[in-house]
Parts: C-alpha cells; sequence; structure tokens
C-alpha cells in the first residue's frame, strides 16, 4: 500500500502533474487501474471525483457501472456518468459497425472526446487516467514500430493544457499490471476482472505479451525502455506536438479543436446516427 501510494505521490511529483488544491476528474471503467487510481489519490487527500463512460457494449458495459458505481457509494465518493446509447446516439459496437470503423477506434475517439468534454463542461481543469507501466511501455512498443512522430511526440505522462484541452495525467506511470491488481486485492477493491469482449486481437495485448517475455528474461526491461524514452528521446519530438496543436481550428458543430471543418467524433456521430451529429451537452445528461 504504501509503495504503491508512494510511486504515484513520486509520478505527480517528478512530472509536476498536480498542486495539492486542485480538482480532478478521473476516468473511471470499473476496472483494477482506474478504481486504484481513483482510490490512492483520494487516500492522498486530492479532490477527486470520477466520470464512468457507458460504452454500450451489452453485459460487459452493465457489469463495469456497476463496479464503478459499487466503488463510488463505498468510498462516498461523486460518480458522474455518461451512456454513450443515451447521451450520443450509439454505442461502440454498432456506431462503429455503421461508420464502418473498428470498435476500438471508435471507443478511443469517443473516450478523448468526452471526458475532455466532461471535464471542460464540469469545469475540471485536470483529467486523470489509469494508464499504467504496462499500458504506456506496450504503446511506445506499437508507436515506435511504427516510428509514429505524432503519437511519439504526445507520449508523456502529462499533457499541458492549450486550445479547449484539459491538462491530462497519468499518475500510474510508476506502477505496473500486477501491483494494481495487488492493491484492489488488499483494499478489498471489486473490479471487473473481464477482458472487454471487443479486445480480442487486439495488437496492444500483442505488445503486451511480447514486452512480458522480454520481462521475464530480463527484469526491468520494461521501466527502461519507457524512462529512458521519456528521459532522453521524448524531447526530440516534443516540437512536433506543440506545432500540431497550434494548427487546429473549432469543429463547426462541437466546438472542440480540430484539424479538420469538423472533429473527427462529430463525423463519427454523423455516420453512426444516420447524418445527424448534435453537440452533446453533457451537464444536462451527466449524473
Ligand atoms: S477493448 Fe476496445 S472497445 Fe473495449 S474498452 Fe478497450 S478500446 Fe474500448
Amino acid at each position: 500500500m504504501h509503495h504503491c501510494q508512494e510511486q504515484v505521490r513520486r509520478a505527480i511529483h517528478d512530472y509536476k502533474m498536480l498542486e495539492a488544491d486542485q480538482r480532478v476528474l478521473v476516468a473511471v471503467s470499473g476496472g483494477k487501474d482506474s478504481l486504484a487510481l481513483w482510490h490512492i489519490l483520494s487516500q492522498l487527500g486530492y479532490e477527486v471525483d470520477g466520470l464512468y463512460l457507458g460504452l454500450g457494449i451489452a453485459d460487459y458495459s452493465q457489469a463495469s457501472a456497476e463496479r464503478a458505481r459499487k466503488f463510488a457509494t463505498r468510498e462516498s465518493l461523486k460518480l458522474h456518468e455518461i451512456d454513450l446509447p443515451r447521451d450520443v446516439g450509439f454505442g461502440v459496437v454498432t456506431g462503429a459497425k455503421i461508420a464502418k470503423r473498428a470498435p476500438c477506434s471508435a471507443c478511443g475517439l469517443s473516450k478523448r472526446h468526452l471526458f475532455n468534454q466532461a471535464a471542460v463542461q464540469l469545469g475540471y481543469p485536470t483529467l486523470a487516467t489509469g494508464h499504467n507501466l504496462d499500458d504506456e511501455a506496450a504503446v511506445l512498443f506499437g508507436n515506435t514500430m511504427r516510428w509514429d512522430e505524432e503519437y511519439l511526440a504526445r507520449q508523456f505522462p502529462v499533457l499541458e493544457a492549450s486550445n479547449g484541452f484539459v491538462r491530462k495525467i497519468k499518475p500510474l506511470v510508476r506502477l505496473g499490471e500486477r501491483e494494481m491488481a495487488a492493491y484492489c486485492v488488499v483494499h478489498e477493491i471489486d473490479y471487473i476482472l473481464d477482458e472487454c469482449p471487443m479486445a480480442a486481437g487486439n495488437k496492444h495485448l500483442t505488445y503486451k505479451d511480447l514486452l512480458n517475455v522480454l520481462e521475464d528474461r530480463s527484469p526491468g526491461s520494461k521501466a527502461a525502455f519507457l524512462f529512458n524514452f521519456l528521459d532522453r528521446a521524448h524531447q526530440r519530438f516534443a516540437d512536433i506536438a506543440v506545432v500540431e496543436r497550434s494548427e487546429l481550428i473549432p469543429c463547426t458543430v462541437c466546438g472542440s479543436a480540430t484539424t479538420a471543418e469538423v472533429c473527427a467524433f462529430c463525423r463519427l456521430q454523423q455516420r453512426a446516427c444516420a447524418g445527424t451529429a448534435t453537440p452533446v451537452k453533457l451537464s444536462g445528461s451527466i449524473k
């Protein structure tokens, strides 16, 4: 327990993630990482509320929402909720099929857009996500395999606020998956154990498996790969992110910063909802 709290405290300090009195919104999925993160930040004394996004993936979404609500009730913490089918007009499975996109692509786009929009509309300057060391190392592996400079430029534990984007932080970057699972077991946090049914065949999981093989043979490889990139190589790509953000214009439908006339999320909504995209007024639908 002490180790996990200390690693989060150190990540917050080293990357200057948060001030002591800042309100934080945690993106909660009902899984071990986001619930453990919410618990640790609350234990460290931050004013931290949760936001659960219902993806419309039948039983899986129902079970995840139940875990998030149960934890919030147990800890007397505030949980906001957005439901994609109810509030936006499509779930990731049906929406992705109609829009001819992979479900994970529609899901990632919806999460990025709606978590940011909710944080802006509800007045949270900072959004925290439960990406852990294993996640970040796997993402870095994928980005490096493709030498995707734009993604490498954005891969950092803190993304500063700009152009309508709130500050985004990843306080679990120093902790691995097993540590988060152990933290939840010790604190009797009931989290969803099942993998999302859409995850089968996901490249991200393949990268994680490959890195686990390396880690078994050479312990510490994952941390060395990620932190040496952050310390020694990230800065070489950082200017690309600055240029990207300076070229943004407001979306003509929802007002979010984008490079096109209509942002990618509104275009997805238009395709998934038979041509209509309406700006989502989240503060009215959020519980
Ligand atoms: S596996 Fe894909 S659809 Fe499921 S939560 Fe992850 S990104 Fe979303």
